[in-house]
């Protein structure tokens, strides 16, 4: 019953290739091991809709529409931070090509927590210019007694990072459906203000 909120969507869903809909490349960026493949996994439906809505774009995409305040966006989930090979290449590659980002730590692992801060003023330095939303995760939520990070801690840090904050659990799916929720909404603020 946990994943009734998310194929509530599925309805809605059906003409969203029509014209009113808006596409979102989103890009998980962050430390080996905290959790960025199982957010996506998720998001893409693995568990609770195996049988399509999803899209699986070759083998690190992931797309798939929601509904968010009445008004349907998909998101195209990008996942290959970490690949072998010409790792480099990609992270340049990935730092130029989301129009939004969830830099994500683990909170059981503080060295995870200082990368997102190393990754935000990379990305702060990739794209000067641009005003991108950002949203900082601290995965894996439910290992209370592992805890590194507080909860103050990574609030603290979106506030210097001017961007948002939230908690999650891939592997009980706390907050996991908010967090792409949340990503859309951050998103279309910067769009309506600029249609001020
Ligand atoms: P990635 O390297 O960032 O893609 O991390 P993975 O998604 O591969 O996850 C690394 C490990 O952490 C795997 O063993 C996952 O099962 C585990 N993991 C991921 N998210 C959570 C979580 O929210 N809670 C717990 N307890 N384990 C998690
Ligand atoms: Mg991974």
């Amino acid at each position: 019953a946990s994943q009734d909120s998310w194929s509530s969507d599925s309805s809605d869903s059906v003409t969203s290739s029509e014209s009113g809909n808006t596409y979102y490349r989103v890009v998980l960026i962050g430390e080996h091991g905290v959790g960025k493949s199982a957010l996506a996994k998720i998001f893409a439906g693995v568990h609770d809709n195996p049988d399509g809505e999803c899209e699986t774009l070759g083998e690190n995409t992931y797309e798939r529409t929601l509904t968010v305040d009445g008004e349907s966006a998909t998101i195209i989930l990008i996942d290959m931070w970490e690949n072998k090979g010409d790792d480099q290449w990609i992270q340049d590659h990935c730092m130029q090509v989301g129009d939004a980002y969830l830099i994500v730590y683990s909170i059981t692992d503080k060295a995870s927590f200082e990368k997102a801060s190393e990754l935000r003023i990379q990305l702060r330095r990739a794209r000067q210019t641009e005003d991108i939303p950002i949203i900082l995760v601290g995965n894996k939520s439910d290992l209370v007694r592992c805890r590194e990070v507080s909860v103050s801690e990574g609030r603290a840090c979106a506030v210097v990072f001017d961007c948002k904050f939230i908690e999650t659990s891939a592997a009980v799916q706390h907050n996991v459906k908010e967090l792409f929720e949340g990503i859309v909404r951050q998103v279309r603020l910067r769009r309506d203000s600029k249609e001020k």
